[in-house]
């Protein structure tokens, strides 16, 4: 057989099959197969389940579950702006230490955010998973309860707050709305642009000097995020003492609190709780019904993300 017979050939076998199997048969020979018929059950079976697995905020881990419970009633009488917020739990700040000890983290500078980041609630498979898993586990044992902001709308909790602060949900509460708070005030831009006008104004200042302005500027929003979450618990009905107790309750659970590394990028402990009761006991606290109130949040998680993320009632989708 030369060459063009050859193609030839496959070409009219290829006709033959594709008449064989013509659109309108092709289901047809499946769904008369009893086999077929499972394979296909299972296979979207297994797509059905995976979407719901991955998507439902019913199979989602408890401290989701909390969290969204907590910011509902937060959204029920605060306007928690425009755009929506992502919360992640992560491994936590342990696992910087718990990386360098075991040697996977070694530059001395080198804050080891990935592995702080890392999503608690699977298995880490990269290099070295097993001492990796290990850590995460002792992280969420040994950790302390933490939880940081960023400007691009995404608030980190880490996992072992939810242990440190179990049956404590009102604690929680205020966690979550300083951080929210932090959210929508932009926290270290605010302070940075503060400090670049005084920088611009006073050239001549010393980079140190320049440090110093920023660290108050920074101190200073802490301090109103510290105002703000009282307030905003207060308006979700939540009793008024409950940022200040939160607040001795975090620092108790910190330890150390006198050195000047823990002190500086917050207000010192006494300043702190003494600028909340001021605050709280003010003839000026009270509370008011918001029309322009964020519930009802819509929502959405996804568990292979490891995210948890609410659209305020005001963005239309
Ligand atoms: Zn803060």
């Amino acid at each position: 057989m030369n060459k063009k017979e050859f193609l030839s050939r496959i070409y009219i076998t290829l006709i033959g099959w594709s008449n064989y199997l013509k659109v309108r048969k092709f289901p047809r020979f499946f769904l008369h197969n009893r086999a077929s018929k499972i394979i296909l059950l299972l296979l979207f079976g297994s797509i059905f389940f995976n979407q719901i697995y991955t998507r439902s905020q019913f199979f989602m881990p408890k401290e989701y579950k909390l969290v969204k419970k907590i910011f509902n009633t937060i959204s029920l009488n605060n306007n928690l702006g425009e755009r929506p917020v992502s919360i992640i739990i992560r491994a936590g700040e342990d696992m910087h230490y718990l990386m360098k000890d075991v040697g996977i983290c070694k530059e001395k500078q080198n804050y080891c955010g990935y592995f702080v980041n890392l999503d608690p609630f699977k298995k880490f498979r990269g290099f070295r998973s097993r001492d990796v898993n290990y850590a995460i586990r002792q992280s969420y044992l040994h950790g302390h309860a933490n939880a940081s902001a960023s400007p691009t709308g995404t608030i980190v909790i880490n996992r072992a707050t939810f242990k440190v602060l179990e049956g404590m949900e009102t604690f929680l509460a205020a966690a979550v709305a300083h951080e929210m708070f932090h959210v929508m005030q932009f926290a270290p831009f605010e302070a940075s642009l503060k400090t670049l006008k005084v920088s611009k104004e006073y050239p001549k200042k010393t980079d140190e000097e320049i440090d110093e302005i920023f660290l108050n500027e920074d101190q200073m929003l802490e301090a109103e995020a510290d105002l703000g979450a009282t307030l905003m618990l207060f308006y979700a009905d939540y009793p008024k003492e409950t940022f200040v107790e939160a607040m001795e309750y975090f620092h108790k659970q910190a330890g150390i609190i006198h050195t000047k590394g823990q002190s500086k990028r917050h207000p010192d402990y006494i300043t702190r709780i003494n600028l909340i009761k001021a605050f709280i006991n003010d003839k000026s606290f009270f509370k008011e019904e918001l029309m322009n109130a964020s519930a009802p949040l819509r929502w959405e998680y996804n568990r292979r993300g490891n995210w948890l993320k609410f659209y305020p009632s005001q963005i239309q989708k």
